[in-house]
């Protein structure tokens, strides 16, 4: 079989996510036979570097002996249970191992299956338990600029990149915005910390004005990824854990992206040594390999919704999916390979790789800025460096970077203007220097004037 026979029979039948599906009319869809580590290969035998882990959920690689063995020894037991009145061993495993590594208080777990549904329970969760200790009046939430929670209406409406809540507008519910602590907008002398204890006033005001009909301030710690991967310091969740407090408004912590060491603490939290009220997760959690998500929220919580039935106190919210056993297993073994490799350590070294086989970008004519949160590290591209003026967007230069790596064997997925790397940890110092090599070139080719 051919990649064009598996293109042909795709575009006929399928409509991908996030896609102008016209493009595909000259942007050839890449039909993958098999994956084996940081490596996927098509149907013709080329083969692709995941640079951005398959959408930021792959750890461990693909195919990875350890999951795999854990989720054929699964399947030999028991596939799937529904999670109400019954449990499972997996389900209830993981739970105890996710407990023991969040931070402290976070000691109830809520399974959904997806990451959008997590926040969406987050959300329900925080409005409802408002609901349930007498203070109704409290409907609404507050969320960042270029802050992205999902796709679903709710997940939607306490995200703010436009590119994908825009058109929604009037299906969404009212939130409040407060300005971003991105240290991408900060002056060329204010440090990371400073710009973004500034940015906290706003957050701040937001919370003294707005407290009182507020039920949660939701973020995403340390980097905005979907935001094209805005970065910002620990001392704004520091800021915002102890406002919190002092307002009585909930915290969400959406660590479905930055969760699980991509920002070299296994969470993000933890570097503001902060433990937020409710913390999601996703994407990583099970390696990669089956979609589950955990809503992780603290006993006080739980207990504003324990009573007898007939008082209506119940959080009466499920999907099918929820808890899946075969999810559940493939997670603990992906916890399993975090503690037997000591994975967080040994990713101090590649990151430190990442970082100097994109060196000579620092002074890239058309590269305004050249970040990094342990092992996530994006790439600006500008048309003018000293003012940072982005380029049009219609012009589609990452586009043209893809295009590019993919000649490469790398396969890097470009948001907007920025270039990224978000690898799984078992890629090797030489694929680092391949994935970087590729996106120089890149860069050098889609920032040429008439490019
Ligand atoms: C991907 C993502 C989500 C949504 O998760 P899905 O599984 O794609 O629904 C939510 N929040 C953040 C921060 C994400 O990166």
């Amino acid at each position: 079989m051919k990649n064009a026979d598996l293109i042909n029979r795709d575009l006929s039948v399928l409509w991908h996510p996030c896609t102008q599906m016209k493009d595909h009319e000259w942007l050839p869809i890449i039909p993958i036979r098999n994956g084996k580590g940081v490596w996927l290969e098509d149907f013709e035998g080329h083969r692709y570097l995941d640079a951005i882990s398959s959408w930021w959920v792959n750890l461990f690689g693909h195919a990875n002996p350890d999951i795999n063995q854990a989720l054929a020894r699964q399947m030999e037991s028991l596939e799937h249970v529904l999670l109400a009145g019954f449990s499972h061993e997996p389900a209830i495993a993981l739970a105890e191992r996710l407990v023991s590594i969040t931070p402290d208080g976070l000691d109830r777990v809520f399974y959904a299956d997806n990451g959008s549904s997590a926040v969406e329970v987050a959300l329900k969760m925080s409005f409802h338990y408002w609901q349930n200790t007498g203070q109704p009046k409290r409907t609404r939430f507050i969320k960042l600029s270029n802050s992205y929670h999902g796709e679903t209406l709710g997940a939607m409406s306490v995200s703010s990149v436009d590119l994908y809540t825009k058109t929604y507008k009037p299906l969404l519910m009212d939130t409040i915005t407060v300005p971003s602590p991105d240290c991408y907008e900060r002056e060329p002398d204010v440090s990371w910390e400073e710009h973004s204890r500034l940015m906290f006033q706003h957050m701040e005001q937001a919370l003294q004005q707005n407290a009182g009909e507020t039920c949660a301030v939701i973020i995403e710690p340390l980097i905005q990824c979907a935001g094209s991967m805005r970065m910002y310091h620990p001392i704004y969740l520091t800021l915002l854990r102890d406002a919190c407090d002092r307002y009585n408004v909930h915290l969400i912590a959406d660590e479905i992206a930055v969760g699980f060491g991509r920002t070299g603490t296994l969470f993000g939290s933890e570097q503001a040594g902060i433990s937020p009220d409710y913390m999601c997760l996703s994407k990583g959690l099970t390696g990669g390999y089956l979609p589950l998500s955990a809503v992780m929220t603290t006993e006080e919580i739980y207990n504003a919704f324990y009573d007898d039935y007939e008082n209506m106190r119940a959080f009466l919210h499920s999907h099918s999916y929820t808890g899946n056993a075969l999810g559940c297993s493939t997670a603990l073994a992906t916890l399993d390979i975090f503690e037997r490799d000591k994975v967080i350590e040994n990713n101090v070294a590649l990151a430190t790789h990442m970082a100097s086989a994109v060196e000579s970008l620092h002074d890239h004519p058309h590269v305004g800025d050249v970040r990094q949160t342990g092992m996530v590290l994006a790439l600006e591209m500008v048309s003018d460096k000293r003012t940072r003026t982005a380029y049009p967007w219609q012009e589609r230069r990452g586009l043209k970077v893809y295009q590019h790596a993919l000649k490469q064997s790398v396969l890097l997925r470009p948001l907007g203007n920025v270039i990224y790397f978000m690898p799984p940890y078992i890629i090797t110092p030489d694929e680092i220097d391949l994935m970087a090599n590729a996106a120089i070139e890149g860069i050098d080719l889609a920032t040429r004037p008439h490019a």
